[in-house]
């Protein structure tokens, strides 16, 4: 690796074999990775990552690192969650420095929090080192602030995750002018998202964005509005991972957008 940093700064140090980094890898684009990230996953001697994990920052590792894929895929879920939260503490165990590698930002909709929960039952040392979660690598890189004084004040992240064919969210919470409501997991229920926004009191013609593989050189926006967005998005073909964005800062990707 390039540059070599020297911060002054009294930071935790080097990875302690024993320990589990649960350590966020950002949005996609490498070069978004902490410090601290990057430091931890060239230091590890095993790295359990996610799906969302781009291929540049897994070959960060070490050649001799091991690599431990723990899925998480839309319907397929390699290692099921409760293996999972007990393989960190078998690894820690066998004292290796074990980095256990999330899309985006371990504590935003990433299950991080059961997975620490195990550790502390266990008694296994960790560290959490927050990641861009997608929702801020998107706003940036596709030129749609999350919040702006003259459109939105207040910004919600929810899951659009479907339950049984449906979402459960509170609708007329959503559903409200100056505010920016952003949607992670929505691309099946997109149709369904749209409908019920306007059924609870949003005009048909606000505007919406989805972002594929937001700040990867495969991202692509297409923007509409909660009446037009479904049909647009599904003639893109849109590849996940995409994110929604529901709200006036949208208009303003005409003027802000410098990455597609
Ligand atoms: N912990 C992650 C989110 C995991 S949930 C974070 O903080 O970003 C997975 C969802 O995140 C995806 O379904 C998608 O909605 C969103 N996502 C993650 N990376 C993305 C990207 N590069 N572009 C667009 N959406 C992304």
């Amino acid at each position: 690796m390039g540059a070599t940093l020297l911060i002054d700064y009294p930071t935790r140090g080097a990875a302690v074999p024993g320990t589990v980094y649960l350590v966020g890898a950002g949005p996609g684009d490498p070069e978004l990775l902490t410090l601290r990230a990057l430091r931890l996953i060239s230091e590890a001697d095993v790295l359990v990552f996610d799906h969302l994990v781009s291929e540049p920052i897994l070959s960060l590792v070490k050649p001799d690192a091991e690599r431990i894929y723990a899925g998480k895929e839309r319907g397929n879920h390699s290692v099921p969650q409760d293996d999972l939260n007990l393989l960190l503490v078998k690894l820690a165990r066998k004292n290796q420095r074990v980095v256990r590698l999330k899309g985006g930002d371990p504590y935003t909709f990433g299950r991080g929090g059961e997975e620490v929960e195990t550790l502390k039952e266990h008694g296994i040392p960790f560290e959490v080192v927050p990641g861009i979660t997608a929702a801020a690598g998107v706003a940036a890189f596709a030129g749609i602030p999350l919040t702006h004084r003259s459109y939105a004040q207040a910004c919600v992240f929810v899951t659009g995750h479907l339950k049984d064919g449906s979402m459960n969210l509170d609708w007329p919470g959503l559903a409200r002018c100056h505010q920016t409501v952003i949607i992670y997991m929505g691309l099946h229920g997109l149709a369904h998202l749209c409908e019920q926004l306007i059924a609870h009191g949003l005009p048909a013609d606000w505007p919406a964005a989805i972002v594929q593989q937001g700040t990867t050189p495969n991202q692509r926006t297409v923007t509409g509005t909660l009446a037009t967005l479904p049909a647009l998005a599904q003639a893109a073909q849109l590849k996940a991972p995409t994110l929604i964005i529901v709200g006036e800062v949208v208009r303003l990707k005409e003027k802000l957008s410098w990455f597609e």
